[in-house]
């Protein structure tokens, strides 16, 4: 990491980065790097639009920078597209690039989801974007290079083409925001679960409520439970798994996030019973008790009452290479 970061900084140092006004860039980088002054151009321009169009990973020593949500990666690397025990959907997307660290655990959790659970190998869904950073569709975070979407579908057991990753669906595995799909979401899958969240680098793993449900449920009375700690409930979780990966020790632009602490140790109590309620769902109304509200009231003494006008919500305007760490501007224009 230690030499990562003095890459980034020679580069920083050679005028790439407009907070230093350091010396003159070397010739032969001057040929491949567009100067500072060119960077600063883009600062007002969308994040995601200058990341989205990324084709190719930052030939720089691999280095997450700044938070899930909001950073990018250096020396990201491409997993492979089939492996010993996955295969890797929608590559199309271009999005199947990570820290070689996670690469690394991808490869480690395929071999042994094979070989203690059974599992035939993992479909990989969205990794990062070569240099990761914010995407032009979906996903607000996977922008370190530090997050995996694993379907919840097992691979079948033939190579699949290109054609049909890049349209096969993955499956439901719940069959409202309350309950699983039993048909669909076993036992196995629990284990599966329970396998990515014992390894040390994996510090959160997202799925939808009822499926952290399940786990809590199956696990009562065992007196392991700390493991699901680490199972976050989110909404939009309910076809894939996300996994999310630790900041290395000693990468020092990586903003950790911190390990979940739930009071009740497994996050099976109150954090649960959050998801369960109406709160977190725009869609879901409280149903009240008691008689129905009056219908509003439109005159008073014959005359009308103004009306609420609706509110018009307007869209946040996008956020812009300046919103990013300034790191990530020596990343975009690495050769
Ligand atoms: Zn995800």
């Amino acid at each position: 990491m230690c030499s990562a970061r003095n890459s980034l900084a020679a580069l920083i140092a050679a005028g790439f980065l407009l907070a230093a006004a350091g010396p003159a860039p070397a010739a032969e980088a001057r040929a491949s790097v567009p100067p500072a002054a060119d960077v600063r151009t883009l600062l007002n321009k969308p994040a995601k639009k200058l990341f989205g169009h990324q084709k190719t990973p930052a030939h720089l020593p691999p280095e997450p920078i700044g938070f899930y949500s909001r950073g990018c990666a250096a020396g990201n690397v491409a997993i492979p597209l089939t492996g010993p025990a996955w295969q890797v959907m929608r590559p199309h997307r271009n999005r199947y690039w990570g820290q070689p660290r996670l690469i690394a655990f991808l490869r480690k959790f395929a071999r042994d989801a094979k070989r203690k659970v059974g599992w035939r190998g993992l479909l990989i869904g969205d990794l990062s974007q070569p240099r990761g950073g914010p995407m032009l569709t979906g996903h607000a975070s996977h922008q370190i290079g530090l997050d995996a979407d694993i379907w919840l579908t097992e691979m079948p057991g033939r190579v699949l083409t290109t054609k049909e990753r890049n349209t096969i669906s993955a499956t439901l595995m719940t069959l409202d925001r309350k309950r699983i799909n039993p048909q669909r979401f076993t036992m196995r899958h629990a284990r599966l679960l329970k396998l990515a969240a014992s390894y040390g680098e994996v510090q959160r793993i997202f799925v939808h409520p009822p499926i952290k449900k399940f786990l809590c449920d199956i696990s009562r009375g065992n007196p392991d439970r700390r493991w699901l700690a680490k199972i976050r409930p989110l909404y939009g979780h309910n076809y894939h798994f996300h996994v999310r990966l630790r900041c290395p020790k000693g990468a020092g632009y990586c903003k950790d996030q911190g390990d979940p602490k739930p009071a009740d140790g497994t996050g099976c109590g109150k954090h649960l019973a959050y998801w369960y309620s109406c709160k977190p769902w725009r869609s879901c109304k409280i149903v009240r008790k008691g008689p129905p509200a009056p219908p509003p009231k439109l005159f008073h003494d014959g005359i009308p009452l103004p009306r609420p006008r609706p509110r018009r919500l307007v869209p946040p305007p996008p956020k812009t290479l300046a919103w990013l760490p300034k790191q990530c501007r020596t990343v975009l224009v690495a050769p």
